[in-house]
């Protein structure tokens, strides 16, 4: 677990100066909705998919939905051709509520229960990912109606989240689970990997796609029949205090490793991170304030128990903002609501006075913040305004 909230930081709060019109949007949308909210701005979304697609133009993009599972960005992502990358019932549901053909979706959760297949069947998504014998054995009584990409672990202690530490085979492994899969009667269509979320350095990708081809390569000499298919998986970074390469230069080596692959290998990415970070923006209000040991201690109506629990769950940090930037700075400390010590965003930092009722804004809060959020102490959720999801800019509320 994270604990970014405790070490002493003045980077976080920046003195980036907001437009006349997002301090009236964001005013009007407090006055109209309360505090706390989070503002998701569906142009953001589409501008990032479409960042990245321009960046891996032979690759398929499967929006993960996990780190923000909300109706709007699905509805947008559709929109802009997108596919879907699922891992739950739940998510199932979303997606088939929102009208998203199940052909553009496939399943990624390695460890499932038998109700997880048949009701992602159900729905017409087959394709599924497995990394161990147990899992592949569950495929049995679906092995007319699957095809299977088989997860390798890459293991990456840079990343934000080392997903391979809980998911993925070895080479080797790998290459047996494609052997009793041909003995089985079940298709192995390709493989798939997860480098890490928040990858910041693109050759984990460039190894993964060299020893994936490798794999490929050994299931051929086998006998075996060829893999169509690689999933690189998500991700892909984005800049949150800490500058990140822009993605059209992040994905340079990995589409020259992209292009060593056999042509009729076809490729796709499972982003999440990447595509909504930036898409939200929260709104928190000052609800009582103390002076304690030198410092100011602003209570605010949203924490690390709601929007901001990435603080503890990701190792995200993200840059805040005051909309009252008079004045002298002093050095402060942000807490949340709720009764517990821990619930702190930012300490030592320096901020202008502010008033009860002033507002924080937090910037890049779209992916792993409301999604991991609680309703600890019976503080409740932030809600969410939906911007420019329609041509005509509406404004609209999401429960
Ligand atoms: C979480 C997850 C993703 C999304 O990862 P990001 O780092 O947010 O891009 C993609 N695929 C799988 C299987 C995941 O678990």
């Amino acid at each position: 677990m994270a604990h970014a909230h405790s070490v002493l930081d003045f980077q976080s709060f920046t003195h980036q100066i907001l437009s006349a019109d997002e301090i009236h949007l964001i005013e009007s949308s407090v006055a109209q909705f309360g505090a706390p909210l989070l503002m998701l701005d569906c142009d953001v979304v589409r501008q990032q998919y479409r960042a990245l697609k321009q960046a891996l133009p032979t690759v398929t993009l499967h929006f993960a939905l996990k780190p923000l599972p909300l109706p709007a960005v699905v509805r947008t992502l559709l929109d802009e051709g997108a596919s879907f990358d699922l891992a739950t019932t739940g998510e199932v549901e979303l997606v088939a509520q929102e009208g998203v053909p199940a052909e553009r979706t496939i399943h990624t959760h390695p460890i499932k229960r038998d109700s997880d297949i048949r009701d992602a069947l159900a729905y017409g998504c087959n394709v599924f990912v497995v990394d161990n014998l147990n899992e592949l054995e569950k495929f049995k009584p679906y092995q007319h109606d699957v095809e299977l990409l088989v997860r390798l672990s890459f293991r990456n202690s840079e990343a934000f989240a080392d997903l391979s530490k809980k998911f993925g085979c070895s080479p080797e492994q790998a290459l047996t689970l494609i052997e009793t899969a041909q003995t089985w009667n079940i298709r192995i269509k390709g493989l798939s990997f997860h480098v890490g979320s928040q990858t910041m350095n693109p050759q984990k990708y460039v190894s993964a796609i060299r020893t994936c081809k490798a794999v490929m390569d050994q299931v051929v000499e086998r006998g075996l029949p060829a893999l169509s298919t690689l999933d690189i998986g998500g991700g892909f970074p984005v800049s949150y205090t800490q500058q990140v390469m822009p993605i059209d230069q992040f994905c340079v080596p990995i589409n020259e490793a992209l292009s060593e692959l056999p042509e009729t290998v076809q490729v796709l990415a499972e982003p999440g991170r990447f595509i909504v970070a930036q898409a939200v923006t929260s709104v928190a209000s000052v609800m009582g304030q103390a002076e304690r040991e030198g410092q100011m201690w602003y209570y605010l109506d949203d924490g690390i128990y709601g929007s901001f629990s990435g603080l503890m769950f990701d190792d995200a940090k993200y840059p805040l903002v005051t909309l009252n930037q008079g004045g002298e700075c002093i050095p402060s400390v942000l807490a949340g609501p709720t009764c517990d010590s821990i619930d702190v965003i930012a300490e030592n930092i320096l901020l202008p006075k502010l008033e009860n009722g002033d507002l924080v804004i937090g910037r890049m809060m779209g992916a792993y913040t409301s999604a991991t959020a609680t309703d600890f102490n019976f503080f409740k959720r932030a809600q969410t305004v939906v911007l420019n999801e329609f041509a005509e800019n509406s404004e609209r509320m999401t429960g």
